[in-house]
């Protein structure tokens, strides 16, 4: 069998394999795709010395992780009629062999859809992970399309063929207006995306890092909250770390790390992360939005559905990403519609793809700093001081957790205490003895969950019972579970830990007694702020921050002389033309429900706003 010279000789690197048929019988497309093999051939084979392991890897990146069937709606193949409907959109192209439709790390957003020839997506790293293969009728792409997120696999022909492409633009105008097809193509990216999220297709971008971090914590809640197709890698569960991140030419020093087709980034930010992925907001000069949404947690999510949906040029803003308080929540069992429940993360993630299939643009991270009137339109302004300019504004910021008043307690923020209970930070706890402190529903929830996952939990609150602040369903369900106890009376005194937190000092308030109690992790619920500290003096706030609107306007605070004209609209503030809806709002009944049900009457408001 002839062999590339090295082969066989312990030590010598391989630069040369015939991949002729004959020697390699496992090869496709011997015939068309010398070229292509003959790539991953020599991906593979750098610094290899065993020919078998060549072949095995070769085989083993060479299947696909999805087979596209288009009996399966994640990838349709489009009917002849639907392709002439198509046509009208874009333009078709020739395309040969070895032709990259787009490579990983690449802005473009054209739309795809294959007419002749086949094309295969890959993932572009070492491994060369095929990941699927399209055949005519069949379009290329995943759910970045609809965020704007870079390309992080790369497409590229296997076959001489033709291809249809379609600007971003046009493919906006056929979402639009063509429902029968933008279903197809919607359900089939929603369907892409959660392959990708939980195969090895998603390893194109990891994030490495201790799951003690809380650096690495607040990249891993922006990914899960915008539902990116990601690898974790935690440090705390690899063999030999050295030796992994030396793989990767990192030291420990450097991590937490996000690797990305395009870049290596050491200890960034969630915004940092995000810019690079192509999801931060850039202002274009000159343009002017009918809406911005300030924060997307439920209320934001609904308002930016219907202001997408009722033809309002819509952009959402948020500090973290969609979700809000409901996206910490792992299960939400008294919105309708969901007799077994939700988990607030997946609300959030339908309702954000929902409102972007609508033509809403969501952009977190990006937090809002100020608020301005210029001009007769209003201002937003950014953190990084840039400025959306809008002629009506939805504040949907909702509320903050409160913290513990205890001296050391930014030490072990995200690194043993938490404000959330879902899957991100349960993990690293799961099968110990947790606390959780407060005596609310967000609290009860949690600790049913907690004990779900193995945990011992104990719900520590100030009061001597339960039933007046935890609706009954949730009281019930606790006093039946053999794995939690609850601690009445008692206040959390101290933190203690090293790398992060062991135990916890509880004093019992009748008697005084302290005593040291050991937790892998304490999750806190002990109550929320309304999010309104950037709009002081620009709207009016009750005594504790909340905003007021409509009829809890007073004459007093009504000083715009637009008011002398008219009364302000449902849900308006003190300011014309901006509007509050969800937990941020005075008398709001800080429920899911409730604030989708705000977010979506505002927009009807801000239509006779923008009507006036
Ligand atoms: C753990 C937990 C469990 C819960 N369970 C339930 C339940 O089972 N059922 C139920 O009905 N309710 C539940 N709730 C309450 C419910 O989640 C809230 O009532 C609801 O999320 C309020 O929605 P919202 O959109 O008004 O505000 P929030 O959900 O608070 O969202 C506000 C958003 O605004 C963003 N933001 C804040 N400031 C800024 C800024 N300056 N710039 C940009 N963005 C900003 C935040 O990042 C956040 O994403 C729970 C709450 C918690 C915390």
């Amino acid at each position: 069998m002839p062999l590339a010279p090295g082969i066989g000789i312990p030590g010598t690197q391989i630069d040369h394999i015939d991949v002729s048929p004959a020697v390699w019988p496992g090869l496709p497309l011997a015939s068309l795709a010398p070229s292509l093999d003959w790539l991953y051939i020599q991906t593979m084979g750098v610094g290899d010395t065993d020919e078998t392991s060549i072949i095995d890897r070769y085989r083993a990146a060479r299947s696909p992780l999805a087979v596209a069937d288009p009996s399966d709606q994640r990838f349709p193949a489009f009917s002849a009629d639907a392709l002439e409907e198509l046509d009208e959109f874009g333009e078709r192209r020739e395309m040969a062999l070895g032709d990259a439709l787009y490579r990983a790390g690449e802005a473009r957003r054209d739309f795809y859809v294959l007419i002749e020839g086949e094309v295969e997506v890959v993932r572009d790293d070492e491994s060369q992970q095929l990941v699927v293969v399209y055949g005519p009728g069949q379009f290329v792409g995943e759910l970045g399309l609809l965020t704007g997120q870079r390309t992080y696999l790369t497409a590229r022909a296997t076959r001489n063929g033709s291809v249809l492409v379609i600007s971003h633009d046009e493919f906006r105008r056929l979402m639009a207006t063509k429902p029968i097809i933008s279903d197809t193509i919607f359900r089939a990216l929603i369907g892409r995306r959660e392959t990708l999220r939980t195969t090895s297709g998603g390893e194109a971008v990891q994030i490495l890092g201790s799951r003690f971090s809380p650096e690495a914590l607040a990249l891993r809640t922006f990914a899960v909250r915008n539902r990116l197709a990601y690898a974790w890698i935690d440090l705390e569960e690899e063999d030999d770390v050295g030796v992994l991140l030396a793989s990767k030419g990192l030291l420990l020093s450097d991590t937490p790390v996000v690797i990305t087709p395009t870049g290596v980034l050491r200890h960034p930010t969630p915004g940092q992360f995000a810019e690079e992925l192509g999801l931060t907001y850039h202002p274009i000069p000159g343009r002017t939005f009918d809406l911005v949404v300030v924060g997307v947690g439920p209320a934001g999510l609904a308002a930016s559905v219907y202001g997408a949906s009722e033809g309002l040029d819509t952009v959402a803003l948020d500090a973290v990403g969609p979700g809000g308080q409901a996206g910490s929540s792992s299960r939400i069992e008294n919105y309708a519609g969901f007799p077994n429940g939700i988990s607030g993360g997946d609300l959030a993630a339908r309702t954000a793809v929902q409102a972007q299939r609508l033509g809403a643009w969501l952009v977190s991270p990006c937090e809002v700093a100020g608020l301005r009137l210029e001009n007769g339109f209003h201002v937003v302004s950014l953190r990084d001081e840039s400025e959306i300019p809008t002629r009506a504004v939805i504040i949907a910021t909702g509320a903050r957790y409160l913290r513990l008043a205890i001296s050391n307690l930014e030490q072990f923020e995200g690194n043993g205490v938490y404000y959330a209970a879902t899957d991100l930070e349960t993990r690293s706890c799961s099968g110990s003895d947790v606390i959780v402190i407060g005596g609310g529903n967000s609290a009860g929830q949690a600790a049913i969950y907690l004990s779900q996952q193995g945990c011992g939990v104990s719900i520590v609150i100030r009061r001597s019972d339960l039933s007046s602040s935890m609706s009954k369903y949730l009281v019930d369900r606790i006093a039946v579970d053999p794995h939690i106890e609850i601690l009445t009376d008692t206040q959390v005194r101290a933190l203690h830990g090293d790398s992060h937190l062991e135990s916890v000092v509880l004093e019992h308030a009748p008697s005084g007694d302290r005593r040291a109690k050991a937790c892998a992790a304490l999750f806190c619920f002990i109550g929320a702020q309304p999010a309104t500290s950037w709009l002081s003096g620009k709207v009016a706030l009750d005594e504790k921050g909340f905003i007021l609107t409509d009829r809890s306007l007073t004459a007093e605070v009504l000083v715009d002389p637009l008011f002398s004209v008219r009364e302000p609209l449902p849900f308006e503030t003190s300011a014309p033309g901006v509007f509050a809806v969800g937990d941020v709002r005075l008398g709001s009944m800080k429920r899911v429900a409730a604030a989708v049900g705000e977010g979506s009457s505002a927009v009807r408001a801000v239509h006779e706003f923008l009507a006036m």
